[in-house]
């Protein structure tokens, strides 16, 4: 009775915690009930005649682990001792759509609510995850299969709630595809997109198109683990050790009717006009005239793509019931067209202007053929581009605003933005905390304009994720929230709430294998302290995981000390700390904390400003500047790029002093495109470096009154360019630099 001495120890807080179950996302409605259902050997599973299939999907899933039979049967009565699915037109559950369900668990039953299957089965999903986590685990296991009582109302705020896969970089079985959907059906995702077609492979098998997949499918470099753009080749004879793979007509079949049971639509994309490199390599009469070198862009002037492209999306359709099928349209070098006689000719024949509209009329022929067919095309934002198809939907990736410019057309839209929704991204580009707060319809949207917006999707582009493994790193624990942002109403949404419940879902994807990314640990306090002595202090690791850390400097192992409290550190001291957990080989991104003695270093008398050096140079990462010599020197009275001379290129060395009038603990935020590094008194505070777009980067940091020498390094390559610096603390902060 191991669960009555927990509950009898457990405090106020923790019985409320443990009244809200760590459901992910989170249900719209929860009332807590007195006692629990437990499940047993001799509990059943009833379920209207429509919705057996879930029902037989809640047994399939409970008895590996429970070891219970778990009987199913048709019925439309409740009986104790049962989970009872049942599809009810009542106005109170049919106001929760298709897709909503109201859930009673009282202590000798368990009732499930819903107008249509669709909500049974996230009403199923959602009892999967508030009973314990071992009941994931695919071997049976001795537990107390407790579901605390409850009366639950749910619904989506969205209808598209997706994860979409790139098969082309790097392919993946169809054993994976199915154990992918497994995991996004659990978060109540209803859409896997299906990147099946770029330039890294054809992987969808054709009939009327053999060589598609017998030498589009194969590519000699580069391999496994690699990617190159212009690296990509296709020979067409086998040597044996080609990279790649496709999917058979028959395995896709499986696939799409696997993913339709757990209320998964299978969205396919076929890539054209561009992105389509191994179509062209085995059929190089669908290239221009003349054809260019490693051509991935359909020749637009000729019939030839037009027969093909049709005879490929009818087989398309054939396999795959979605209403929508992904057409791509991104990033289309349009250079091939202009040197084209054939695209030349199309222009002058149907009077389109540029480019940009002979890819318009491109897509819409295609728009055309499937609205003909009853399908719906969808492609990404550039497809807005030279004027949008009429029955196009807009799935918007560089920034929402191709999402908003296709609503506020008319249409419809999909939000997958690289900021939010590019899970190739690094975490720390694209942290959980970030993809949780996503918003897909903004607030600046009027309301007929955002009930245009369908949903959103996570990305995973897969050039540098060879394995599933990867994958799997990449996509959890974002996916979890993404599903969350895309199933709450935005003022639903609690961020402390959901890391609190993802602590406990971590062990969740643990019993199912998931090689998720481990959270850091979180230091309570600032990371550098300029003093004496510092205290480390760390929130709580998730259950199942410990921090461990050296301060030898050396980085921490599995046979480091574990974290159990706060402890001090002298001057001198760096300490480097990491999250193991208990289940897997790999730990946690590390974190430092540093204590230090600044030295009295303020030379003569200091004014307000900041001194500066400028450097020109082409770099990715910030160069040694004390090795360069500068184009320019001065003063100026912030830190920003209004120093520089020209666009791009340039480097900049900002160089002070922090006058800090009161002790207390300061918040560094440093924010920079491309790249920079704040350091002070010697010691790294803020590590911002590489090229990237604007990032802000924060650090906090404990100082006592005093004036601190400060270096802020910055460089630009290309693109936009910025510079900022942020500091909030007990009092302002002055800029100071030595004067002449
Ligand atoms: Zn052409």
């Amino acid at each position: 009775m191991r669960h009555n001495r927990d509950v009898l120890l457990a405090s106020a807080a923790m019985l409320s915690v443990l009244a809200s179950p760590a459901v992910i996302p989170r249900p719209l409605d929860y009332s807590p009930k007195p006692g629990a259902f437990r499940l047993s050997w001799s509990t059943t599973i009833i379920a209207s005649a429509e919705a057996l299939d879930e029902a037989q999907f809640l047994a399939r899933s409970l008895r590996p682990a429970t070891g219970f039979p778990l009987p199913v049967r048709g019925g439309n009565a409740e009986a104790p001792d049962s989970i009872v699915l049942l599809l009810d037109t009542s106005p109170e559950v049919a106001a929760l759509g298709r897709e909503g369900y109201v859930l009673a668990i009282a202590p000798d039953r368990i009732v499930a609510r819903s107008t249509a299957p669709a909500g049974l089965f996230y009403a199923v999903q959602t009892l999967r995850q508030m009973l314990p986590h071992e009941s994931l685990l695919p071997t049976k296991q001795t537990n107390d299969w407790l579901i605390p009582c409850a009366r639950i109302t749910d619904k989506p705020r969205f209808a598209w709630r997706g994860m979409h896969l790139d098969v082309s970089r790097h392919f993946f079985p169809p054993e994976f595809i199915k154990r992918f959907i497994d995991l996004i059906a659990l978060h109540k995702f209803n859409v896997f997109h299906w990147h099946l077609i770029d330039d890294g492979g054809w992987r969808m098998e054709s009939l009327q198109y053999p060589l598609l997949t017998e030498r589009g499918a194969w590519r000699s470099a580069p391999k496994r683990g690699e990617w190159s753009q212009s690296a990509l080749n296709f020979p067409g004879t086998r040597s044996g050790d080609e990279y790649g793979g496709y999917y058979t007509r028959a395995e896709i079949r499986e696939i799409v009717a696997y993913a339709a049971q757990r209320h998964v639509t299978v969205v396919p994309e076929i890539e054209l006009p561009g992105h389509t490199l191994p179509s062209i390599v085995c059929y190089p009469n669908l290239a221009c005239d003349p054809p260019g070198g490693n051509q991935n862009v359909y020749c637009a002037g000729s019939e030839k793509t037009f027969e093909f492209l049709e005879n490929i999306l009818d087989e398309t359709l054939d396999l795959f019931p979605s209403p929508y099928i992904h057409i791509g349209g991104d990033e289309v070098y349009k250079g091939w067209w202009e040197n084209c006689t054939r695209c030349r000719g199309r222009m002058a024949q149907e009077g389109l202007r540029d480019v940009d509209e002979l890819q318009s009329y491109f897509v819409r022929r295609i728009d055309a053929f499937l609205t003909a067919r009853g399908r719906k095309l969808i492609g990404w934002d550039e497809i807005l581009e030279g004027g949008l198809a009429p029955n196009a939907t807009v799935m918007s990736w560089r920034g929402t605003q191709g999402g908003i410019e296709a609503v506020r057309q008319g249409r419809d839209a999909i939000m997958c933005p690289t900021s939010h929704c590019y899970f190739d991204y690094s975490y720390g580009t694209t942290p959980t905390e970030e993809v949780y707060l996503f918003d897909p319809a903004p607030e600046a949207l009027a309301p007929d304009e955002a009930s245009r917006i369908l949903g959103a999707q996570g990305n995973l582009w897969t050039e540098w994720m060879p394995d599933e493994e990867r994958v799997l790193h990449m996509a959890f624990p974002r996916a979890a929230a993404l599903a969350e942002a895309v199933w709450l109403p935005q003022e639903r949404k609690d961020l402390d709430d959901f890391l609190r419940r993802l602590n406990a879902h971590y062990a969740r994807l643990d019993a199912l294998g998931v090689t998720y990314r481990i959270p850091a640990p979180q230091p309570t306090a600032a990371t550098l302290t300029f003093d004496e002595v510092a205290i480390v202090a760390f929130q709580p690791a998730p259950p199942g995981m410990v921090i461990r850390f050296t301060t030898d400097g050396a980085a921490p192992d599995a046979s480091s000390p574990v974290y159990r409290q706060p402890f001090k550190i002298s001057a001198g001291t760096v300490v480097r700390a990491a999250t193991f957990s208990l289940r897997s080989s790999h730990p946690s991104d590390e974190v430092r904390l540093a204590c230090v003695l600044p030295h009295e270093q303020r030379e003569g008398n200091l004014v307000p400003g900041v001194a500066y050096r400028l450097y020109h140079g082409s770099w990715s990462r910030l160069p040694d500047f004390d090795a360069l010599v500068p184009v320019a020197t001065g003063a100026t009275d912030r830190i920003g790029v209004h120093v520089k001379q020209r666009e791009e290129q340039y480097g900049v060395r900002f160089e002070g002093y922090l006058n800090i009038s009161a002790d207390g603990e300061y918040e560094f935020q440093l924010g920079s495109d491309d790249g920079s590094v704040l350091r002070i008194a010697g010691a790294m505070v803020v590590d911002n470096n590489g090229l990237h777009a604007f990032v802000e980067r924060s650090a906090r940091v404990r100082m006592k009154r005093g004036v601190y020498p400060f270096v802020l390094d910055y460089f630009e390559q290309g693109g936009a360019d910025a510079v900022s610096l942020r500091i909030e603390g007990p009092a302002p902060v002055e800029l100071l630099r030595a004067g002449e």
